[in-house]
């Protein structure tokens, strides 16, 4: 790990504005919060700074507020679920810069947890307005981010404020970019690339970078379908970008160049509708019906892919392999995702839906790793720097 983290720095009684990825999901109504993995994969580095007597000041996101207040994305359940979790009171704040804001984080005792309002009431927080940036680091001594799952995105909470306070990796931030670090440059071989989801489009620079390091490709999900119709195959009504025909097909070619298998479902789930309770069918993918989608990847591709997994000692998947919001249509997704938590090998998981469907099953234990960020994760995978990531102090500086 080149970044300097936490644990380099000295935070005995110093305010240390802690920028979490909180953006849990939420019951607009309820303000239940129905999955809190994002507020537990933070507690190494809160339980860290509690431990060490730090006066800890956390900063999230939550939702889309689109830069106004909006009362139901308020952070309040959240400073409860937190003060369950640690065991210890969260004070929470009206806002997260300002006067009052700057009082609280003064009168904070050592070991004191308080959570700031949600960061993306203020337009400036996506903007990266300087001012705002200069505003939050007004709060606190030190800066440490642990949100990796918003470091692709260069905001005023991610990127402004490190220019000026000491910033460094939370041990969330650490691992992920440890885990993945490893994948890109040192994986166990054989290593297996599993990408799917809806389109070529959002995956093209991940397939393109992984071609180059994984000893297979095996490609479920809608994109499938693209890369299908490239190789001549009638698809029928399947998603298809046609303007990445070309993409698609350059790298199919470059995969031959690198001999590396490029693996495609031979056969797939398709429906007339895409709806709960539509009539399905089975078919060879050479031989999907005109009028219909492909709406997963079928009984025979599991099994192709499931022998071809079998041996690898990495794999990573991305992307589910069907429109697995449909559980008719889910069967591919759920049984990879069973299985590859049984291989004996690297397991990482990145996106964000193929990441859902792993916990919604109770698998994430069985996986080496679930990233808690998909864009990012995907950004990471693809080569592409992480602004939240490079504004970090090296660890010579
Ligand atoms: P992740 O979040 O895991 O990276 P994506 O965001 O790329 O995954 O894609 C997820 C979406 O892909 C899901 O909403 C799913 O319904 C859709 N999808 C998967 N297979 C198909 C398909 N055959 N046709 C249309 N959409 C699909
Ligand atoms: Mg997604």
């Amino acid at each position: 790990m080149s970044k300097r983290t936490v644990a380099d720095i000295e935070v005995k009684g110093r305010r240390v504005l802690l920028r979490v990825d909180f953006n849990v999901p939420l019951n607009i109504e309820t303000g239940d919060i129905s999955d809190d993995s994002r507020i537990r994969a933070s507690l190494p580095t809160i339980k860290y700074l509690v431990d060490q007597r730090a006066k800890v000041i956390l900063c999230s996101h939550l939702g889309r507020p689109k830069g106004k207040v909006v009362e139901n994305l308020r952070m309040a359940p959240i400073a409860q679920r937190l003060s369950q979790l640690i065991g210890l009171p969260v004070g929470t704040a009206p806002d997260c810069i300002g006067q009052d804001v700057e009082g609280k984080a003064r009168a904070l005792k050592e070991g004191d947890v308080l959570i700031l309002e949600n960061l993306r009431f203020h337009p400036e927080e996506e903007a990266n307005a300087p001012d705002f940036a200069r505003k939050l680091a007004r709060l606190a001594d030190i800066y440490v981010n642990d949100a990796f799952g918003t470091a692709h995105r260069a905001h005023a909470s991610t990127v402004g404020v490190a220019k000026h306070l000491p910033a460094v990796a939370g041990f969330l931030m650490v691992k992920e970019l440890e885990v993945m670090g490893q994948l890109l440059h040192n994986p166990e071989q054989p290593f297996a690339c599993l990408i799917g989801g809806a389109k070529v489009s959002d995956k093209i620079e991940l397939l393109q970078n992984m071609l180059r390091k994984v000893d297979m490709l095996l490609v479920g999900g809608g994109m499938a379908a693209t890369f299908l119709k490239t190789q001549g195959y009638e698809v029928g009504h399947s998603l298809i970008e046609d303007d990445k025909l070309g993409l698609a097909k350059k790298l199919l070619q470059e995969a031959e160049e690198w001999k590396v298998p490029f693996l495609l479902p031979i056969d797939a789930v398709v429906a007339k509708e895409i709806k709960a309770g539509a009539p399905t069918r089975v078919v060879p993918t050479t031989n999907v019906p005109s009028g219909s989608h492909i709406v997963d990847i079928g009984p025979k591709s599991i099994e192709l892919f499931r022998s071809k997994l079998e041996g690898c000692r990495t794999v990573i998947w991305n992307g589910p392999m069907g429109i697995y919001e449909i559980p008719q249509f889910a069967q591919g997704t759920r049984s990879l995702a069973s299985f590859l938590s049984t291989l004996n090998a690297t397991t990482v998981i990145g996106g964000g839906s193929s990441a859902e469907v792993v916990q919604e099953m109770g698998l994430t234990d069985k996986m080496t790793h679930v990233s808690t960020g998909g864009g990012a994760s995907l950004r990471f995978l693809e080569g592409a720097a992480l602004p939240g990531v490079e504004v970090l102090l090296d660890r010579e500086q």
